[in-house]
């Protein structure tokens, strides 16, 4: 049986948890994870990427609009976020009392990384001095510092609605992600100056594989992420967040065979809601699963560790006060 006292923290004083130990029975460790959890008076929140076994444990899972509204309202002292680094920092952001620990510091984002701060605020600069008039409007995968630097910060789930609203005689600067940005132009109307980034993971669909999936099953309906390229997108029934497919699956009662072009671990979380369905993972040119890397640093053991040393955990920054303000406007209207 796991020791529950505090007095099994000898790594306290370093910064990071022992890393992954092998051969630990999945079952012990959802033990272990309960007595913490309770120890810790924790909620975890698991985002729809991470792996199944993660997501049923978890206290609340969601997209990241939802875990962020979550986040605001969880009564307990800590949040355990099992996602990836910039949605726990929006979770402290929004909770700056609360301690918000994370099993894998290392769990980043290539969307996120495809817009560092400096360069975007050089671009800003650029703009300003040419006497143009622009609001930036970030995606929720970015950083502290580029929310911090943004008029609105946007998910896929309200994008729309945000962008609609914004004066016409201004112009639009969307960061960082271009196909998300493209498929908002489509979607709203407005032209607006696309950052050049993109998701590592929806990029690669290969759409002679969703073809040749479509020839093998001409029933079935394609459901895309937003994130994904326009050749994926326009062969797609579906365009949407994950939220909004899980929502756009659950209205067909009929079992239906549906092809899936996003992370492969929304499969599990379709699965559990709308089990009526078939769902086949569309391939990556790349890998044959789409999986993300980030997403998969977390992992039980991680879980468990973090929730038994109390780290890592997300420190407060001083952009956080800025972007604070950005996301509650933004997000909890
Ligand atoms: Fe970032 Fe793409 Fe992974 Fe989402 S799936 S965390 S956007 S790299």
């Amino acid at each position: 049986m796991p020791r529950t006292d505090r007095q099994t923290r000898p790594l306290a004083a370093t910064r990071f948890p022992p890393a992954e130990i092998a051969d630990v029975d999945p079952l012990e460790l959802y033990e272990q994870i309960e007595v913490l959890r309770t120890r810790e008076n924790a909620t975890i929140l698991a985002h729809y990427y991470q792996g199944g076994e993660i997501q049923e444990l978890a206290d609340h899972t969601g997209d990241s609009l939802q875990l962020a509204q979550v986040a605001s309202r969880v009564t307990t002292g800590t949040i355990v976020f099992c996602g990836v680094h910039f949605m726990a920092e929006t979770a402290k952001m929004l909770n700056p009392e609360k301690r918000v620990l994370v099993p894998d510091l290392l769990a980043g984002c290539s969307l996120a990384d495809s817009c560092p701060a400096p360069r975007l605020a050089e671009l800003q600069a650029k703009f300003r001095n040419a006497g143009r008039r622009f609001q930036t409007v970030s995606y929720i995968n970015s950083s502290a510092a580029v929310k911090a630097l943004s008029d609105w910060v946007v998910t896929s789930g309200n994008a729309v609605k945000i962008i609609q609203r914004l004066p016409e005689d201004c112009e639009i600067l969307f960061v960082p992600d271009r196909h998300l940005g493209g498929y908002l132009e489509e979607v709203t109307g407005r032209k607006m100056i696309l950052w050049n980034g993109a998701c590592q993971v929806h990029e690669t669909f290969s759409v002679s594989d969703l073809l040749g999936m479509k020839r093998h099953l001409p029933d079935a309906i394609t459901v895309a992420h937003p994130e994904c390229p326009a050749n994926i997108r326009e062969h797609s029934d579906y365009v949407g967040g994950t939220q909004g497919m899980l929502k756009y699956v659950l209205g067909f009662n009929e079992s239906k065979d549906f092809l899936v072009a996003t992370e492969a671990n929304m499969l599990w979380q379709l699965q559990q809601s709308s089990p009526q369905h078939r769902y086949h993972p569309v391939p990556g040119v790349a890998c044959a699963c789409n999986r993300c890397p980030y997403m998969a640093r977390n992992t039980l053991t991680k879980l468990r560790n973090c929730l038994q040393y109390g780290m890592p955990e997300i420190a407060w920054k001083a952009s956080f006060d800025r972007a604070r303000e950005v996301l509650q406007r933004s997000l909890l209207d």
